[in-house]
């Protein structure tokens, strides 16, 4: 029966008393964007664009990025795509943007922070988005990766603010969860990266196997902070997406709606799957949920409680 509504869901994202929280997809190229749009995704909430030059020896040019930019604004020229700026580092290493060897990688200068000592590569960056984006009925949101200060935040949105685009970050350090109420006076949106989030705050390695009962995205710590991330988003009305794996379990994206989260960003292949739980349940009952994964003490009765409400 679930499988069946998942192959009927057309979206747009709704629960089944009409609260609307966007269902959105995430993608790395022009092809995963139109994909996405075949499974009804009402947008991209994370185009990583780090992952169109791991094969490159030195930094594309501003054209040849602007053409891959706008192959996924092709897409989609009347919705909205969240383009994020080069997370190059750690797990994702790019040769043009490398640095010293690290002993924690993960630790280390990767996301926005290659930009400390040098903003060369973001400004290219930037004003390539602006290049493809030349003819979009919407102007692109632009979010950075790995903001751990409301500094880098502020400096992020003046750049892309004043290329008349519209700017966000990734809340995926806990210090930025816990300063999420200040870092949205600077700038439009936040997107959670339940990845990354985890990680960070378990202390453990997203990559390691033996460590996965960690990284769990039902962790009640995460949750903890995913929800503080809401409720900012909320006391200030700025959007608030999720764009981790959480994202793509349709039970937990119920409870991150409940939590009042407005966009849900996963992998094309689960988009359906999302949006379809989240038209099968109320928006109360959501809440409901979001408030029972809150007192929950370890990631399994966590998703016992939401089940027994959402279920
Ligand atoms: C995340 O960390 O949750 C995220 C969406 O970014 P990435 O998986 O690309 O690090
Ligand atoms: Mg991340």
């Amino acid at each position: 029966a679930v499988a069946e509504r998942a192959a009927r869901w057309t979206g747009p994202g709704a629960t089944a008393d009409g609260h609307r929280v966007e269902v959105l997809a995430n993608v790395q190229d022009g092809a995963g964007a139109r994909a996405a749009r075949e499974r009804s995704a009402e947008g991209i909430g994370l185009f990583r664009t780090e992952l169109c030059f791991l094969d490159r020896e030195s930094e594309p040019t501003i054209a040849e990025q602007a053409a891959l930019y706008g192959a996924v604004l092709d897409a989609y020229p009347a919705g909205k795509v969240v383009i994020r700026t080069l997370d190059a580092g750690s797990d994702k290493p790019l040769r043009f943007a490398a640095h010293a060897e690290e002993a924690n990688p993960a630790l280390g200068v990767r996301g926005i922070r290659i930009t400390e000592q040098d903003t060369g590569i973001l400004d290219r960056q930037l004003d390539a988005v602006v290049a493809a984006a030349n003819g979009c009925r919407h102007a692109p949101w632009v979010m950075a990766p790995m903001i751990s200060t409301v500094a880098e935040a502020k400096s992020f949105a003046a750049r892309v603010r004043a290329r008349g685009l519209t700017p966000g970050v990734m809340i995926e350090v806990p210090a930025a969860a816990l300063m999420a109420a200040e870092i949205l006076r600077y700038v439009d949106f936040v997107s959670i990266g339940t990845n990354d989030l985890a990680q960070y705050t378990m202390a453990a390695d997203r990559m390691s196997a033996r460590l996965a009962a960690f990284t769990d995205p039902w962790q009640p710590a995460v949750l903890r902070l995913v929800a503080a991330t809401a409720a900012a988003g909320r006391t200030l009305g700025k959007p608030v997406g999720v764009c981790g794996e959480a994202a793509a379990e349709p039970l937990l994206a119920c409870v991150l709606a409940g939590f009042g989260v407005t966009s849900l960003s996963a992998a094309a292949s689960a988009v359906s799957a999302v949006g379809a739980q989240l038209a099968a349940v109320t928006m109360a009952d959501c809440r409901r949920a979001a408030e029972a994964v809150l007192s929950a003490t370890d990631p399994r009765s966590a998703r016992r409680a939401a089940a027994d409400i959402l279920n």
